[in-house]
Order: structure tokens, then sequence, then C-alpha cells
């Protein structure tokens, strides 16, 4: 049993620990000299994407001068800005399943680190919210890594992380080999506000550590702006950009 004067030992030793192992690149675990960081083999593969895209939704824009791509002007998407830090590649994704399904929860930070610079958080007071998991899933992982990667951006940020705030009330199918209109359908009333829980004229940040189609996230922010919701964006890890990878 662990005493009270044990537990900041306890405390220290895990400190003293942290301080003594070498940090490890975020790809490759190979050892590096800074903290959440990647060796040079696996920097040379990440494809950051920053600010780069159409102004609303962030897909690279080929070829043209416009702010928007011709999708967001057709139909305006109900999220006003997405943003991810990196293109979706090798790198990315086994860092992103690492997390998932390895535990490695230091991996939160390095998401985070990197995804920080996309929010400017000294604007307009807003609220993190990532995107949730059923909860029988939750059950199982015993983790939302989105939550676990919010967490991270809301000391970054200094601004209310909400873990509850939205909930995922069916689960859902893998979206995987659907076209848009049945990705739409299948996620459809899949998402839903905590009871009693009015947003009005709240900027929301949703996060999410891959973006693929967008149309989970994107029945996120319809759920939220229906809640009364001013303003959603989306922050996340990596984000899809060839289309042919859509179809996998
Ligand atoms: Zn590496
Ligand atoms: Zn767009």
């Amino acid at each position: 049993m662990i005493s009270a004067i044990d537990r900041p030992l306890r405390k220290l030793g895990r400190g003293l620990l942290d301080f003594a192992l070498p940090p490890r690149c975020a790809g490759c675990a190979e050892i590096i000299s800074e903290v959440d960081g990647f060796c040079a083999g696996c920097w040379a593969q990440l494809l950051w994407l920053g600010e780069s895209g159409c102004t609303c939704c962030g897909i690279p824009l080929e070829a043209t001068e416009a702010a928007l791509c011709g999708r967001c002007i057709a139909q305006p998407p109900p999220i006003e800005r997405m943003r991810a830090a990196v293109a979706y590649g090798e790198v990315p994704r086994v860092i992103a399943l690492k997390l998932k399904y390895g535990r490695k929860i230091a991996l939160a930070r390095t998401m985070a680190r990197y995804m920080a610079p996309l929010f400017d958080p000294s604007g307009a007071a807003s609220v993190i919210v990532p995107v949730p998991l059923h909860r029988w899933r939750l059950w199982s992982r015993g983790f939302n890594q989105s939550g676990l990667v919010a967490r991270e951006l809301g000391r970054r940020w200094n601004l209310p992380v909400e873990q509850q705030l939205l909930l995922r009330r069916k689960r859902t199918l893998p979206l995987k080999g659907m076209n848009y209109q049945q990705r739409r359908a299948a996620v459809a009333g899949a998402f839903g506000v905590a009871p009693s829980r009015r947003l009005d004229g709240q900027r929301i940040i949703l996060i999410d550590d891959v973006l693929t189609s967008g149309s989970t996230a994107e029945a996120c922010a319809r759920t939220l702006r229906k809640a009364g919701a001013e303003r959603v964006e989306l922050i996340c890890w990596a984000r899809v950009v060839r289309p042919a990878m859509l179809m996998r």
C-alpha cells in the first residue's frame, strides 16, 4: 500500500526518471537530443501543412489563385476552418496508431506540440472539445486518444477542455470504401451534446487525430451548431490529402 508520505516521493521518482531517460524520436524511437521531436530521417518524411491550402477546409489547392476550394464555395461546410499539422503518411500513421493502440500516451504531447501553432488562442473565448468515442470503445480502450491530445492543447492554449460535452450516441461502421453521401448517412445522428447543455455564442475547437473524409468531424460540427455554437474549427494531427487514399 502506498502511504501519503510515499506518494510525493514516487512522483519525484517519476520526474527523475523522465529526466534520466534520453528523449526518443516519436516516429522510430531512435534517441534524439530534443523532447517531443523527430530524428532527421523521420523529419524528412513529414509534410507540414501549416496555413496552406483552402482557407476553409485546408485541402491543398493546385494551380489556382483562389482562396477557397470548389467544394467549400459550392457547399460551405459546417466547420469554418480546418487545419492539420501534417499530411497523412507512414510516420504520422505510426504515431497515431502507437497512441491509440500502443498506449504511448506521451505521443499526445508530441502531436499537441505541432498542432498548437495552428490556432491563435488570443481571440474570442473558446472551448476545446475532442471528437468522442462511443462509450463501449472508451471502456475497452480506457482512453480517448483525441481527448489526450485535447488535454495537452488545453495546457498550451490555456483554454478549457470539455471531454464530456460531445457524446457519441451510436457506434458507426468503418467509413472506408463509402462515398460522400454514404459516409454522411452513416454518421447522421451519431453525435449528441450533453443533456441540458446550450452552446449559444460559443466557439468550439474540435480536436481529432486523423482526418480522412471529414464526414465524422462535420457530423460533430453540425451537432454543435444545432446546440447553438457560433463557430466550429477543427484542428487535427494528420489529414489525408490524396483523394486516392480515401478509397482504401
Ligand atoms: Zn525517427
Ligand atoms: Zn475547401
